[in-house]
């Protein structure tokens, strides 16, 4: 597993085959992986897949079964979370109520000198001002709303001025209207102090959009590092094409490989699903070759792929469900017992013929 070398920048965080029983349990199984210096880097993946065992091990909280945790190029197994120089934020990492906004931050303070040579007050000032909301050290934290509270909740964190932040679904409790706007803060304020930072979240679209890069998890293993964009477009398993947006995932047999001419960009390979061939462009990053011939090949084919005039790969389907989204309808299609997802403008109903350009498609495995 190489996902430690990528990349030039520094690394400030890195797991290196980092397994995590719990008796029978396989919390972490063999995980790689390196975050840079710098970096916004989100675990992400559904319930259970170990996000939060990953964010306990760095922070020092738990230790590892087997392998090594280093932090800045230090092995920290063996250091204790409060010697590591992190800030962690928890989902629902409560205000002490008894004290005010101000004495909340400053309790950040407790174990270190505010950077800078700074007053404890003119700290908590900066911090109420870096997470917007200046002057409100005097407030309760019953007073503010829940956005407002994990605001300080992160100024609290970061007031000894860590080398790394660590936040475990600080924004799960919030509606949904306050949890865009809120992870808008979040990402500004990363960029503002340029601070490591590792994030969890079990919602893929939180983790495209607020990501430098991000880690797919999957029952203990990472299944994808890479940026959004990447992993969007060329997701690297199954489990990721169908984790991280709406997509269209086909298994069949592959029945012809078509070289191109002279060019692997143009290779492409003809598979049959249950009866219907398919032309999906391999992209020259995978060579494919002839050999592959009687393999089995998945691959996917986003909604926004999916198009009523492609000149290739088309096929009747039946309209089963339409869901009026605003500026796009989500169509469900039936074709052959399978549900697809298509967008389009307008409503559709009844039968409908659709298709999608070979390179419309993306190769997701051969087995
Ligand atoms: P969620 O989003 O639900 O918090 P997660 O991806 O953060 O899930 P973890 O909390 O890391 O997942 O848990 C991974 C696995 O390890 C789960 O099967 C969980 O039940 C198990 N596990 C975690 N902590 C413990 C523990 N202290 N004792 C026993 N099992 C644990």
């Amino acid at each position: 597993n190489g996902a430690h070398t990528d990349g030039d920048d520094p690394t400030a965080v890195e797991l290196d085959g980092v397994t995590r029983t719990y008796g029978d349990t396989h919390a972490l199984r063999d995980v790689s992986l390196s975050v840079h210096e710098g970096e916004f880097f989100t675990l992400v993946g559904p319930s259970g897949c170990g996000k939060t065992t990953t964010l306990r091990l760095i922070a020092g909280f738990e230790s590892p079964t087997e392998g090594t945790i280093r932090i800045g190029g230090t092995d920290v197994t063996g250091v204790p979370p409060e010697s590591r120089d992190i800030g962690v934020v928890f989902q629902n990492y409560a205000l002490f109520p008894h004290m005010t906004v101000g004495e909340n931050v400053g309790y950040g303070l407790r174990f270190a000198d505010p950077p800078d040579g700074n007053s404890s007050d003119d700290r908590v000032a900066e911090l109420l001002e870096l997470v917007d909301l200046p002057g409100m050290q005097g407030r309760t934290p019953e007073s503010l709303s829940g956005g407002q509270q994990q605001r300080v909740a992160i100024a609290r964190a970061l007031a000894p001025g860590p080398e790394l932040l660590l936040l475990d679904e600080p924004m799960s409790a919030l509606d949904a209207r306050l949890r865009e706007r809120l992870r808008l803060q979040v990402k500004r304020i990363q960029t503002e102090l340029g601070i490591t930072t590792v994030y969890v979240t079990h919602d893929q679209e939180e983790a495209l959009s607020i990501s430098d890069r991000m880690a797919v998890m999957n029952d203990g293993r990472v299944e994808q590092v890479g940026e959004p964009r990447k992993v969007y477009r060329r997701p690297a398993t199954r489990f990721v094409a169908e984790f991280v947006g709406d997509n269209n995932v086909f298994t069949g047999e592959i029945v012809g490989v078509d070289p191109g001419d002279e060019n692997a960009d143009a290779e492409q390979l003809i598979v049959d699903v249950d009866g219907t061939q398919f032309s999906i462009a391999t992209d020259g990053r995978q060579a494919v070759g002839s050999a592959a011939t009687g393999s089995q090949a998945v691959f996917c084919v986003r909604p926004e792929a999916m198009v009523p005039d492609a000149a290739e790969n088309r096929f009747d389907a039946r309209v089963t469900g339409t869901e009026f989204l605003g500026e796009t309808t989500r169509i469900h299609l039936e074709w052959q017992g399978r549900e697809l997802l298509l967008r389009t403008a307008e409503p559709l109903d009844g039968e409908v013929t659709f298709g999608f350009e070979p390179d419309g498609a993306h190769l997701v495995e051969i087995r």
